[in-house]
């Protein structure tokens, strides 16, 4: 595995993901621990571990992406908002050290509990089916 970084594998489709979005630039897939329904991950192919060590050029790139996926996010879910989070950093939550932009879409007016649970993979694969961009 390169870099022996697991969104490096997904981003190589060395291992699978619930892929929502691709192009020559980034990858975007389902969290397989949700916030909410339709949680997704955004990440560039290329590796780097934060924001900070991350090329400019790949920052617009993928911030334009996770603009695009959230766009479409809202009306295939449907959802009614949604929060985009970036972790940097263990002290932050960073768990997985390649740079990510999590969109977490927002239903009515329930409360920010940012309490995540296993996914099931069955519902997974069917909401990735569902709202997979062409
Ligand atoms: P962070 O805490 O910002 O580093 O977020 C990492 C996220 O990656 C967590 O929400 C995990 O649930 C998610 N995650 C870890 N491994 C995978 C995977 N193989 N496929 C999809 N999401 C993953
Ligand atoms: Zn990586």
């Amino acid at each position: 595995m390169k870099n022996n970084c697991i969104f490096c594998a997904i981003a190589e489709g060395e291992i699978p993901s619930f892929k929502v979005y691709e192009d020559e630039k980034v990858v975007a897939y389902l969290d397989i621990n949700p916030f909410t329904e339709g949680h997704t991950l955004v990440i560039p192919k290329t590796h780097s571990e934060g924001l900070l060590d991350t090329e400019e050029e790949t920052l617009a790139a993928i911030i334009t992406r996770v603009k695009k996926v959230a766009a479409h996010l809202k009306s295939a879910l449907p959802c009614d908002g949604f929060n985009i989070l970036q972790n940097n950093g263990e002290a932050a939550g960073q768990t997985v050290k390649h740079v990510h932009f999590h969109i977490v879409p927002r239903y009515g007016n329930s409360p920010i509990v940012f309490e995540s649970h296993a996914g099931d993979m069955g519902q997974l694969k069917a909401l990735a089916d569902r709202i997979r961009m062409a």
